[in-house]
Protein backbone atom coordinates (compact mmCIF):
# COMPACT_ATOMS: atom_id res chain seq x y z
CA UNK A 1 0.00 0.00 0.00
CA UNK A 2 2.94 2.20 1.11
CA UNK A 3 5.09 1.72 -2.38
CA UNK A 4 1.66 2.27 -4.12
CA UNK A 5 1.24 5.56 -2.74
CA UNK A 6 5.10 6.39 -3.23
CA UNK A 7 4.28 6.00 -6.57
CA UNK A 8 1.35 7.82 -7.31
CA UNK A 9 3.26 11.09 -5.63
CA UNK A 10 6.41 10.17 -8.09
CA UNK A 11 3.95 10.44 -10.99
CA UNK A 12 1.88 13.42 -9.78
CA UNK A 13 5.27 15.16 -9.14
CA UNK A 14 6.50 13.90 -12.58
CA UNK A 15 3.28 15.16 -14.01
CA UNK A 16 3.73 18.26 -12.44
CA UNK A 17 7.24 18.97 -13.20
CA UNK A 18 6.24 18.68 -17.21
CA UNK A 19 3.19 20.88 -16.70
CA UNK A 20 5.39 23.49 -15.23
CA UNK A 21 8.28 23.29 -17.99
CA UNK A 22 5.34 22.89 -20.52
CA UNK A 23 3.29 26.15 -19.23
CA UNK A 24 7.23 28.11 -18.84
CA UNK A 25 8.08 27.14 -23.01
CA UNK A 26 4.83 28.61 -23.71
CA UNK A 27 5.32 31.28 -21.52
CA UNK A 28 8.27 32.39 -23.05
CA UNK A 29 7.66 31.81 -26.31
CA UNK A 30 4.70 33.81 -26.34
CA UNK A 31 7.01 36.49 -24.86
CA UNK A 32 9.19 36.72 -27.66
CA UNK A 33 6.84 36.58 -30.40
CA UNK A 34 5.02 40.03 -28.67
CA UNK A 35 8.52 41.26 -28.39
CA UNK A 36 8.86 40.60 -32.15
CA UNK A 37 5.47 41.49 -33.32
CA UNK A 38 5.59 44.84 -31.14
CA UNK A 39 9.36 45.93 -32.07
CA UNK A 40 9.39 49.01 -34.29
CA UNK A 41 10.31 48.05 -38.00
CA UNK A 42 13.03 50.43 -40.11
CA UNK A 43 11.09 51.96 -42.76
CA UNK A 44 12.85 49.46 -45.24
CA UNK A 45 11.33 47.06 -43.64
CA UNK A 46 7.68 48.61 -43.23
CA UNK A 47 7.97 49.49 -47.30
CA UNK A 48 8.59 45.83 -47.97
CA UNK A 49 5.38 44.25 -46.31
CA UNK A 50 3.34 47.17 -44.97
CA UNK A 51 0.06 45.37 -43.88
CA UNK A 52 1.97 42.89 -41.11
CA UNK A 53 0.53 45.12 -38.96
CA UNK A 54 3.59 45.33 -36.85
CA UNK A 55 3.52 48.82 -35.64
CA UNK A 56 0.03 48.04 -33.69
CA UNK A 57 0.36 48.10 -29.96
CA UNK A 58 -0.21 45.12 -27.79
CA UNK A 59 -4.06 46.12 -27.10
CA UNK A 60 -4.95 46.43 -31.09
CA UNK A 61 -3.25 42.67 -31.45
CA UNK A 62 -5.09 41.04 -28.68
CA UNK A 63 -8.47 42.67 -30.47
CA UNK A 64 -7.13 40.86 -33.55
CA UNK A 65 -6.70 37.70 -31.54
CA UNK A 66 -9.95 37.47 -30.02
CA UNK A 67 -11.51 37.41 -33.55
CA UNK A 68 -9.38 34.68 -34.78
CA UNK A 69 -7.94 36.51 -37.65
CA UNK A 70 -5.08 34.89 -39.50
CA UNK A 71 -2.85 36.58 -42.26
CA UNK A 72 -3.65 33.79 -44.73
CA UNK A 73 -7.66 32.52 -44.96
CA UNK A 74 -8.34 28.75 -44.48
CA UNK A 75 -10.94 28.81 -46.26
CA UNK A 76 -10.25 29.44 -49.93
CA UNK A 77 -13.64 30.90 -50.22
CA UNK A 78 -13.24 33.30 -47.12
CA UNK A 79 -10.75 36.10 -47.46
CA UNK A 80 -11.22 39.66 -46.18
CA UNK A 81 -11.40 40.93 -49.49
CA UNK A 82 -15.37 39.05 -50.05
CA UNK A 83 -16.32 40.08 -46.39
CA UNK A 84 -19.13 42.25 -45.75
CA UNK A 85 -16.92 44.40 -43.41
CA UNK A 86 -13.81 44.59 -45.52
CA UNK A 87 -12.65 48.15 -46.33
CA UNK A 88 -10.87 48.22 -49.54
CA UNK A 89 -7.41 49.85 -49.61
CA UNK A 90 -7.19 53.85 -50.35
CA UNK A 91 -4.89 53.03 -53.04
CA UNK A 92 -4.14 50.55 -55.36
CA UNK A 93 -1.33 48.36 -54.04
CA UNK A 94 -2.08 49.37 -50.57
CA UNK A 95 -3.53 47.46 -47.52
CA UNK A 96 -7.14 47.18 -46.47
CA UNK A 97 -8.89 47.24 -43.77
CA UNK A 98 -11.55 46.22 -41.09
CA UNK A 99 -14.64 47.65 -39.79
CA UNK A 100 -13.80 45.57 -36.12
CA UNK A 101 -10.66 46.90 -35.36
CA UNK A 102 -7.69 48.78 -36.00
CA UNK A 103 -5.20 48.57 -38.76
CA UNK A 104 -3.97 47.39 -42.04
CA UNK A 105 -5.55 43.92 -43.31
CA UNK A 106 -4.67 41.79 -45.93
CA UNK A 107 -6.96 41.01 -48.73
CA UNK A 108 -6.01 37.21 -48.22
CA UNK A 109 -6.64 37.22 -44.41
CA UNK A 110 -9.41 36.15 -42.14
CA UNK A 111 -11.30 35.98 -39.28
CA UNK A 112 -14.32 34.18 -37.73
CA UNK A 113 -16.20 37.29 -38.30
CA UNK A 114 -16.44 36.66 -41.75
CA UNK A 115 -19.66 37.48 -43.31
CA UNK A 116 -20.74 37.73 -46.96
CA UNK A 117 -20.62 40.90 -48.94
CA UNK A 118 -24.74 41.68 -49.82
S1 LIG B 1 -14.53 40.75 -40.22
FE1 LIG B 1 -12.83 39.32 -40.35
S2 LIG B 1 -13.01 38.43 -42.39
FE2 LIG B 1 -14.21 40.32 -42.37
S3 LIG B 1 -12.82 41.94 -43.10
FE3 LIG B 1 -12.71 41.92 -40.86
S4 LIG B 1 -10.95 40.54 -40.43
FE4 LIG B 1 -11.58 40.16 -42.53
Amino acid sequence: MKRKENDMKNACSRRNFIRRSLAGTAAATGGILMALGCSPRSPEEKAKDPCDGSDLTPEDLKARQRLGYEEESPLPDRRCENCNLWLPPAKKGSCGGCSLFKGPVYASAYCTYWVPQV
